[in-house]
């Protein structure tokens, strides 16, 4: 008996250390990843993400708490082509020595052509759904190598993630299959959705190219013009991250209306559900991009 209640005591302060275990401490630079991450991670990890909802990561400027944060993490996530410019400065500040994954590694990038300057590579491949599931297998591969002692816990919830990615992938085949292929024009603030275009038949033009850090051009603000009376385009969108000065200017100018905010490069804020993470953020845009391509009909 008291053997038993030795192995009972035991098994007991066992059980307590490992739901006690500290969780890992992993970096993620914006919103859009954090989430991805988090859904791999579970229990097992806290998440930070650097950039927060709404926030523009173009454009962002690290802080002192940045530097912290990333001096004590266990692991750095990053998005990669060119999207974080700020990132290896801010890491080589911190003197973190661990690993960074790049977690848009074997995502075939998208190249843009870039007349007065070199190509540069558009950052935004999370738009595309077969994308993210390259992500996640990304992020599984890295947390595993981590943290190995919870890799099935990582690869149960990386293939949980995954079935959800699948059905929503279906979900949004199926809303835009809906819109025929000469309606499928939309106009957005910044160059962020040409990774959705791609995989669902749809052209996305915007004033500016897919950095907000520059301004947009007198050309290319008076090619658009012309392009949203010559298609008759009714509705032009803003984004959460940018200012929606130039979009309600083309409005003013075109009479096409302001048919809501898309979620580009960030999650709405907690409090907003509305894109509170991916799976909602998705739903959110296609189900905007649906309802404006098809008043055009
Ligand atoms: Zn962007």
């Amino acid at each position: 008996m008291k053997k038993l209640l030795t192995l009972l005591i035991l098994c007991l302060s066992l059980s307590t250390v490992s739901y006690a275990a500290t969780p890992l401490k992993v970096i993620a630079t914006f919103s859009i990843l954090a989430d991805f991450v988090k859904n791999v991670g579970g229990d097992h990890v806290q998440v930070i993400s650097i950039v927060g909802p709404d926030s523009d990561s173009h454009v962002y400027e690290p802080t002192p708490s940045d530097v912290k944060n990333i001096a004590e993490a266990d692991m750095v996530f990053i998005n990669g082509l060119g999207f974080e410019g700020w990132i290896e400065r801010l890491i080589t500040s911190s003197g973190y020595k661990g690993d960074v994954i790049t977690t848009t590694d074997s995502v075939t990038p998208r190249l843009v052509k870039n007349p007065a300057e070199p190509d540069i590579l558009d950052p935004h491949a999370w738009h595309s759904i077969p994308n993210v599931k390259i992500y996640v297998q990304n992020i599984l591969k890295g947390l595993q190598k981590v943290d190995p002692q919870n890799a099935s816990y990582y690869s149960n919830n990386a293939k949980i993630y995954m079935d959800q990615l699948e059905s929503l992938d279906l979900w949004v085949q199926n809303e835009l299959k809906q819109v025929p292929p000469c309606h499928r024009k939309i106009i957005t603030a910044h160059d962020a959705f040409a990774y959705l275009g791609k995989n669902y038949g749809i052209t996305f033009l915007s004033p500016v190219g897919v950095s907000t850090e520059a301004e947009p051009r007198v050309q290319s603000v008076v090619k658009l013009i012309h392009q949203i009376k010559q298609h008759r385009i009714k509705t032009i969108f803003v984004e959460n991250i940018s200012n929606p000065r130039l979009s309600e200017q083309l409005s003013a100018e075109t009479g096409a209306k302001i048919g809501g905010t898309l979620y580009s490069d960030a999650l709405s804020s907690p409090d907003n559900p509305e894109a509170s993470d991916y799976l909602s953020m998705m739903r959110h845009n296609v189900t905007l991009l649906k309802t404006a391509m098809m008043e055009l009909i």
